[in-house]
């Protein structure tokens, strides 16, 4: 891919990741053609609606919509044609065995073989199980047959690692650039699709396939290990009068430890710890290996969030009509996505037991109530401050920044009885004690 006549980038799937990718490689300089089977979401991408919440996105995107760089489509042919490089980017949702779903990007594949008319670079961008880019490789040579056409083309499995909340800086300053690859052709055109990155010598392991497929899940469960340790830790802490806070800041400033995802908390959550430690576990054993550590980690999670709900009742004892205020729903501050976030499976359980619950985040309200608690009688509040109103409690579930320094005056007038459950480890025990409040946090 030349720069003198620089072809078009295609993504297929305009979700957290696809839109990020597409927008930020448009603002690399690039021509990018966005495609999404949701006609709603591109309609509205091309109105200038953002479909989610991510800081930043909507100046990237609609600077690049506007001067042409950046498209939007629901047409494979004009997507695929037009373009000779195409990201796949589209979801891997968790099956009941906890294997990842390649039904989406497997369709995917098709599609662009079905329409596709010369050499392209085909890059898997969602995170697959180890061996689903050879698994694309033979769909797509399939459907080549069944057209009876012969065009050439190569898989290459490029990983993404971006957070929800930090996605754009994530994707514009990576601490590495994964390309796993078959030929030296479809290798320079992984550097010239992140020539900007290369030229400003950010990282990149250039490897196989197999090998960059491995590395999105081991990084994601090592991630989830790390958390999930440190709750562990916290739980000793609580049975005998540790601080896990400064445990965290002590371990944490041994290089080799770090202080990253050392934090005490209600359990992992979000579209990818869960379902990627599920997935990994899923695929040792479809090759003979007991993935032990991965596994116990998916148990201490779900045990860590339920943890919570006893930490509530030992200090409130029967919930049964009992008001309780819930502060953050996603499952971190900075997006608007709940999938597994541990609040649903905290909310469910405080439901169950007879609890009214007021929620209240400042992004995710509406994914809240459209995928997490539809059917259930749960108030939604308009801010904080009357969430809490006459309740007996108050959960905080995500550090958002505006939760950071709540009133305290204005928090005990409004509240009937003042349990103060701090399942971020936000506040001071002391100072909050001091002001009359019963408190609680995770391993101190
Ligand atoms: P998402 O659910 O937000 O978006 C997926 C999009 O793909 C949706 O808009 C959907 O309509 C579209 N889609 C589905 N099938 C399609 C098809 N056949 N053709 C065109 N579009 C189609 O998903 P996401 O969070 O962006 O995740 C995508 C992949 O990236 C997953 O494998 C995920 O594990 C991985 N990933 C996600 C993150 C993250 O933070 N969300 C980070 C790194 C990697």
């Amino acid at each position: 891919m030349k720069n003198e006549k620089m072809s078009k980038i295609s993504v297929i799937g305009t979700g957290y990741v696809g839109l990020v990718t597409g927008a930020c490689l448009s603002e690399f300089g690039h021509r990018v053609i966005c495609l999404d089977i949701n006609q709603k979401k591109i309609e509205d991408l091309r109105n200038g609606i953002i479909p989610i919440y991510e800081p930043g996105l909507d100046d990237v995107v609609a600077k690049n919509y506007q001067s042409g760089r950046l498209e939007f489509t629901t047409d494979y042919k004009t997507a695929v044609c037009t373009s000779d490089v195409i990201f796949i980017a589209v979801g891997t949702p968790p099956q009941d065995d906890g294997s990842a779903d390649l039904e989406y990007v497997l369709s995917a594949a098709r599609e662009i073989a079905e329409n596709m008319d010369s050499y392209k670079v085909i890059v898997d961008k969602s995170t697959v199980p180890v061996g689903t880019g050879q698994l694309v490789k033979r769909t797509v040579r399939e459907v080549l047959e069944k057209r009876n056409v012969t065009i050439n083309f190569d898989v290459v499995s490029n990983p993404e690692f971006l957070r929800e909340g930090a996605a754009v800086n994530d994707f514009m300053h990576p601490e590495r650039i994964v390309v796993g690859s078959e030929s030296t052709k479809s290798e320079e055109v992984m550097r010239e699709v992140y020539r900007v990155l290369y030229l400003n010598n950010h990282p990149f392991v250039f490897t196989n396939i197999e090998t960059a497929e491995i590395i999105k899940y081991a990084s994601n469960a090592f991630l989830a290990t790390k958390i999930t340790f440190i709750n562990e830790i916290s739980r000793l802490c609580e049975a005998a009068g540790g601080d896990v806070q400064q445990v965290s800041k002590a371990m944490g400033l041994d290089k080799r430890i770090g202080k990253f995802f050392l934090h005490a908390g209600p359990g992992y959550g979000g579209s990818c710890f869960p379902k990627d430690t599920k997935a990994l576990v899923h695929i040792g054993k479809q090759y003979g290996l007991d993935m032990s550590v991965v596994n116990s980690v998916i148990f201490a999670n779900h045990a860590q969030k339920l943890l919570m709900v006893d930490k509530i009742i030992a200090k409130m004892g029967e919930l049964r009509n009992k008001k309780i205020a819930i502060l953050g729903l996603a499952f971190k501050p900075g997006t608007d996505d709940m999938r597994e976030a541990p609040s649903i499976t905290i909310i469910q359980e405080l439901y169950k037991r007879g609890a009214k619950i007021t929620v209240f985040d400042p992004v995710a309200m509406e994914n809240a109530k459209l995928y997490a608690f539809s059917g259930m009688d749960i108030q939604f509040a308009e801010n904080e401050y009357s969430a809490v109103d006459e309740a007996q409690a108050l959960v905080l579930l995500t550090e958002w920044n505006q939760f950071r320094s709540l009133d305290m005056g204005l928090l005990k007038e409004k509240m009937k009885d003042r349990y103060f459950f701090d399942f971020r480890n936000i506040y001071d025990r002391k100072e909050l004690e001091e002001q009359g409040f019963i408190y609680d946090g995770v391993g101190k």
